[in-house]
């Protein structure tokens, strides 16, 4: 069994050609992708309406979080094993890279603790950090 049959039958998900395409792309890649990125990869094979139900089950079921990107554009990433049905943990930084575009996890860069004024509840958090990514930073042929 691949590693991505092998996380649908972890996760409770049928094992769809999309869901298994889908999740590959997401296992290949160190970065966050859009949705328009899943189009341009499998839009022959697969229209908008099952690319978009495979990453809102991924996210629903904790596999993928998504990423309110700088550039305006929601983008998903793998979970790290903390995730569960409904419940995310994905409390880290994320980084856009302005170079290659790309947007990265940093699962072990930690969202500070706000001390937020009485009477504040916080629902969501959003953190990212704009910059040269690893691999921008020391492409010379760039
Ligand atoms: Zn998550
Ligand atoms: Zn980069
Ligand atoms: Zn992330």
């Amino acid at each position: 069994m691949s590693k991505a049959q092998e996380l649908l039958s972890e996760y409770g998900l049928r094992k769809t050609g999309c869901r298994l395409d889908v999740l590959e792309l997401f296992l290949a890649n160190q970065y966050a992708l859009a949705h328009s990125d899943i189009e341009r990869m499998f839009g022959d094979r697969y229209d908008r309406v099952t690319i978009y139900r495979t990453l809102h089950s991924f996210e629903e079921k904790g596999l993928l979080h998504s990423i309110n990107d700088v550039s305006g554009a929601i983008k998903y990433a793998l979970c790290q094993e903390a995730c569960s049905q409904h419940q995310h943990h994905d409390n880290h930084i994320h980084f856009n890279c302005t170079t290659c575009g790309q947007t990265f996890c940093l699962n072990e860069v930690l969202i500070p603790h706000l001390a937020l004024p009485i009477g504040y509840q916080v629902n969501a958090l959003h953190f990212s950090a704009q910059g040269v990514c690893k691999a921008c930073a020391t492409d010379d042929s760039k």
